[in-house]
């Protein structure tokens, strides 16, 4: 798309300097409630790239050397600065991703958690020491930064996905790029600009904008050391692949496709409350979405009319107003058209369809990217329903004969973050925790996503590396162990092994 002079143009943060960047190519920014543009994002690439990375280059040394604790307290005044901010920041984040104001307030304190996290930097990053490995001889390890990191961010959480990488990479000492999505650029940018007004140093934190070509200057850089990445399955894989090829440490989550188990002792009302909230919250935008329930026996099955009762009244509408629906947009126009297409392929394939958002319209916004809850039974496992990421408003539901049934369909799936189980039997939740292969668990709770102390453990073609994000495994990913082995020798002793 080229330019226009009428709309908002996002800018680059380089070097602690703000750049709206002339002469790329843009690509539109929406409010999916309306289907509005309301800003453009310039499109960098490799000449864009080069600068932060000699930028966040440059201020490595000094940013490696400040103590902890002085790297903390920037994350302290960036916590208070986000909570000052934090209704301000919701609302623009409901504005470019479409999700309702509770669900944005939601995603970023998921975020602001992992901002508490890393106000602990000086006890996270303690070493150890063990004196006398041998006599007169002691070993200690220590964390020491990596140098440049980057991250690169999806579309569907705009605050708590930066959040996850940002701030424990920059109290560990390293410096930051952040690529995040071309689609939900504006959270981004709001939360440069609090680092900057923390007092974070010049060049320890940049931004840039753009799609694969700007991804591919990073991942390429001989200056950048380590990658992390979110977004979907076969991007994330190739970034894997390219990003390790090219000596940089890696992780990569990727995609999903979450089993949720109701047995037939589950709580009935619980359980449906619980399965809505999975399957539509953020409109079924989640790589935590439940997004295919697994009812075992008729008691199971039973939940099944006070589900698509609870979907039918789910209101859909504008979140960039007062009044909140109990769901939002979609992303894009085509994201939904991509959605509705695999909706009708399955129906054409004989699953039915029992409740259907594909109809669905609000009268103040005729143009706004909606799509309303939807329920489809019968899905069988062969159908790229069942197989495929939905990443939409659409719940997937088949009706086991048993728990072993459900565990082996379950195990069935390429991917591997989340599973829940809802149950009242302490043996059938024991035995789905350890025999599913998935890395996040529910045990009657529906969206699994671990708080910020605990990694975020996808597994499968969830994740592609070894140390996953959040928790120490976090710190682990933004350190590299150094061993010092030291003998001393008291005063005038230097010949002791004489002695
Ligand atoms: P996406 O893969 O299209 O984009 C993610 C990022 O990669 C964006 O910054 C984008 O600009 C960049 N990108 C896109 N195509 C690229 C390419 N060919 N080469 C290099 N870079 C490229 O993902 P999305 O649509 O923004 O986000 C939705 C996906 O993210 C879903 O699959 C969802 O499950 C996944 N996701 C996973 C997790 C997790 O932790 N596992 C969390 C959130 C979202």
């Amino acid at each position: 798309m080229t330019p226009s002079s009428s709309l908002p143009r996002c800018r680059f943060f380089i070097g602690g300097e703000w750049s709206q960047a002339s002469g790329l190519a843009v690509s539109p920014v929406f409010n999916p409630s309306t289907g509005e543009m309301i800003a453009e994002v310039p499109l960098g690439g490799a000449a864009e790239v080069e600068a932060a990375v000699q930028a966040a280059h440059a201020a490595f040394p000094a940013w490696a050397d400040t103590p902890p604790s002085e790297r903390a307290r920037v994350m302290f005044k960036y916590r208070t600065l986000l909570e000052r901010d934090f209704e301000a920041i919701a609302r623009l984040i409901s504005r470019e991703h479409g999700k309702t104001l509770a669900e944005s307030r939601g995603d970023l304190f998921r975020g602001f958690e992992v901002v508490e996290l890393a106000c602990a930097a000086p006890t996270l990053l303690t070493g150890e020491l063990l004196p006398n490995i041998a006599r007169g001889i002691d070993g200690e390890l220590a964390r020491h930064p990596l140098g440049v990191c980057v991250g690169i961010t999806p579309f569907n959480f705009p605050a708590m996905i930066p959040l996850w990488m940002f701030p424990l990479a920059l109290v560990c000492g390293n410096t930051f790029i952040l690529k995040p999505s071309e689609r939900v650029p504006l959270t981004a940018i709001r939360l440069a600009e609090l680092l900057a007004e923390a007092g974070l140093p010049k060049g320890v934190f940049n931004l840039v904008h753009g799609g694969k070509p700007a991804v591919d200057a990073l991942l390429t850089h001989p200056l950048v050391k380590a990658v992390s990445f979110v977004g979907s399955t076969p991007v994330a894989r190739s970034i894997h692949q390219v990003a390790s090829a090219h000596g940089k440490r890696v992780q990569a989550n990727g995609g999903a496709k979450n089993y949720v188990v109701v047995m037939p002792d589950a709580d009935v009302g619980k359980t449906v409350e619980a399965v809505i909230n999975a399957a539509f919250g953020c409109a079924g935008e989640r790589c935590m979405a439940g997004s295919s329930v697994l009812t075992v026996g008729d008691r199971g099955r039973a939940v099944m009319p006070e589900l698509v009762k609870a979907a039918k009244s789910l209101t859909v509408g504008r979140t960039d107003v007062e009044t909140q629906p109990g769901m939002g947009a979609v992303i894009t126009a085509a994201h939904r058209d991509r959605v509705r297409g695999l909706v009708d392929a399955g129906e054409r394939e004989g699953a039915k369809v029992i409740a259907d958002g594909r109809g669905v319209k609000v009268k103040d916004a005729p143009n706004g990217f909606y799509f309303g809850a939807t329920i489809i039974e019968d899905v069988r496992a062969d159908m790229k329903l069942a197989q495929e990421e939905v990443f939409g408003p659409v719940l997937n539901v088949l009706h086991m004969s048993g728990l072993d049934e459900a565990i082996a369909l379950a195990n069935t799936s390429s991917y591997g973050n989340g599973a829940a189980i809802f149950t009242r039997s302490g043996g059938a939740a024991r035995e789905f925790k350890q025999r599913v292969r998935a890395g996040m668990i529910g045990i009657n709770v529906g969206v699994p996503a671990p708080m910020a102390m605990f990694p975020f453990s996808g597994w499968n073609e969830s994740f592609f590396g070894d140390l996953h994000m959040q928790g120490r495994a976090g710190v682990l990913f933004y350190t590299q162990p150094k061993v010092t082995t030291s003998r001393w020798f008291a005063e005038g002793e230097g010949d002791i092994w004489k002695k």
